[in-house]
């Protein structure tokens, strides 16, 4: 079994062991240098937190473990295949490379898969079907708001 099976093998036993906690079968292993450094398993059920992704929290759980928020030369293992929002933060947060065991298509069946959310992603935001609006409010009398945060981390 290659080192890549083996870290999916336990992002799998973490989503099975969330499955009898009631929770969705979703688990999520941040890998260092061979070594597992931080687990996540998808709390939302406990929670009511939309965000409490295996992925997402196990990314959190390694930048206080590592005391950083750079993620760089980490990898994650998911057992499923990872939604826009873990995927956009393990960019964020520099990890080198993922791998998931199921696929949205696996998932499919099951209304595991957010591939209408990556579809709706990928369309520019006036042709989406959340309203997003772009409205360049600067508050009169203000200095701008990124000019000021620049000035901050200027000292
Ligand atoms: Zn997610």
């Amino acid at each position: 079994m290659s080192s890549t099976e083996r870290f999916l093998c336990e992002a799998i036993a973490l989503a099975r062991d969330n499955i009898r906690e009631g929770g969705r079968p979703f688990g999520a292993v941040v890998v260092r240098d061979g070594e597992v450094i931080a687990r996540g398993v998808n709390e939302m059920h406990r929670t009511n937190d939309p965000t409490a992704h295996a992925e997402l929290l196990a990314i959190r759980a390694a930048g206080q473990a590592l005391g950083t928020l750079r993620l760089d030369g980490c990898a994650v293992y998911a057992s499923g295949n990872p939604c826009p929002m873990c995927l956009a933060t393990m960019r964020i947060a520099g990890v080198r490379e993922v791998a998931y065991a199921y696929s949205n298509q696996d998932g499919e069946p099951y209304g595991l898969s957010t591939a209408a959310i990556y579809a709706e992603l990928a369309k520019p935001f006036s042709e989406q079907s959340m309203k997003i609006d772009y409205v360049p409010v600067r508050p009169e009398g203000e200095a701008d708001l990124y000019e000021a945060w620049r000035a901050t981390s200027a000292k």
